[in-house]
């Protein structure tokens, strides 16, 4: 799998082919580093958006990750949440919504049976907020709640899909019996966003005795002959994706995906798509990256409309524009910034651009889009 990624990398970088499908490349990214000026330039965006990620919330003492090389404020990520709509509460232009990246609360909420005060907690801290959130799903999401607890509870924010347009794949994923939480939306005329279930396929995001949950089971039995199925089947590597804590996307979701992308592409859009788990190599830890990464990003590669990519997971966050000129950002996880930092971050959206101002860990980041 890795060579193969190296193989096609070096042969997209310099033809723009990707599984077969063609589009035409060329690197959008630039350094912020005069990101006052920009904004100077742009004046007044069309609209803004507020994105956060990995809060993770418990009420219990601080503690460290799986390695113990990452301090973790599980408490204070509540203050670190509310510090974050008080500044959104403040911008001069409302963010027009919040992307919530995924892993709201801790799964150690489980065992202490405090997952529902634990997410009230939070969905009070968003409620604050002048913006409406939507929530994607990660694997904290999984460890405290059922699916089916999770479609019907204020975790899913299906409910401010964009629903006056593009019907027909809509229908087939309503057919489907194992349906993905994944919709798209239009804040503002020629922009989309997409929200994608990247526990779609998963052992974590699907109970027995569904037919994802087998297909799941054995995909990850193929990948990981481990014990214990959270320690990478290698210590190094693109294979060390192969864990419990990862998922990915069924065939049914990326054709949907494609169909919205399509779409879009005949409507001359300019696509966001985000989930709980990056999709590019580098712009993560590959330990983190979903199941089928490639898959995914053979689809964003066969259309012009896609911009920008927006991922959780990785609490180091990571950055970079691949090889079509999307851009790759996962967001720094507010679970491991110190009380006296914070980690989100306020898109502003223009004709040709985003600039990202980013707060505490996140840092600030000019985006322009690819041309063609
Ligand atoms: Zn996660």
């Amino acid at each position: 799998m890795f060579k193969l990624k190296r193989t096609l990398l070096n042969n997209s970088v310099a033809d723009g082919n990707f599984f077969g499908f063609y589009r035409r490349c060329t690197a959008g990214g630039r350094s912020a580093s005069k990101i006052g000026i920009e904004m100077e330039e742009n004046a007044q965006p069309l609209f803004t958006f507020g994105v956060i990620a990995d809060i993770q919330y418990a009420d219990i003492e601080d503690g460290f990750n799986f390695l113990q090389t990452r301090k973790r404020y599980y408490r204070n990520s509540i203050s670190l949440l509310n510090s974050a709509t008080e500044k959104w509460n403040a911008e001069p232009v409302q963010p027009s919504f919040i992307l919530q990246l995924g892993d709201i609360i801790d799964g150690f909420n489980k065992p202490r049976k405090a997952s529902e005060k634990a997410l009230e907690t939070v969905v009070n801290g968003f409620s604050k907020c002048k913006a409406k959130a939507h929530h994607a799903w990660g694997n904290h999401e999984f460890y405290n709640f059922s699916r089916t607890y999770l479609m019907n509870s204020v975790l899913n924010s299906k409910h401010l899909e964009s629903t006056s347009e593009f019907q027909s794949s809509k229908h087939v994923e309503e057919n489907n019996p194992e349906p993905s939480y994944s919709y798209h939306f239009s804040p503002a005329p020629n922009f989309r966003f997409v929200l994608l279930d990247a526990y779609d396929i998963s052992i974590i995001g699907r109970g027995e005795p569904s037919r994802k949950y087998y297909q799941s089971l054995k995909y990850l039995r193929e990948h990981n002959k481990n014990k214990n199925r959270n320690v990478p089947p290698e210590p190094t590597g693109m294979k060390q994706r192969f864990v419990e804590f990862n998922g990915g996307f069924s065939r049914e979701q990326l054709d949907w995906l494609n169909d919205v992308l399509t779409f879009a592409d005949n409507n001359q859009e300019k696509v966001t798509v985000m989930c709980h788990l990056p999709i590019y190599p580098a712009s993560t830890s590959p330990i983190c990256l979903a199941w089928n990464y490639e898959e995914a990003l053979s689809v964003l590669h066969s259309h012009q409309c896609v911009v920008c990519f927006m991922a959780g997971h990785d609490h180091d966050g990571g950055y970079c524009v691949d090889e079509c000129g999307i851009h790759h950002l996962t967001f720094e996880g507010v679970i491991e910034t110190p009380p006296d930092s914070n980690a989100f971050g306020t898109m502003y959206v223009y004709e040709d651009r985003m600039i990202l101002k980013g707060n505490g860990r996140v840092k600030d980041r000019v985006l322009l889009y690819p041309s063609f």
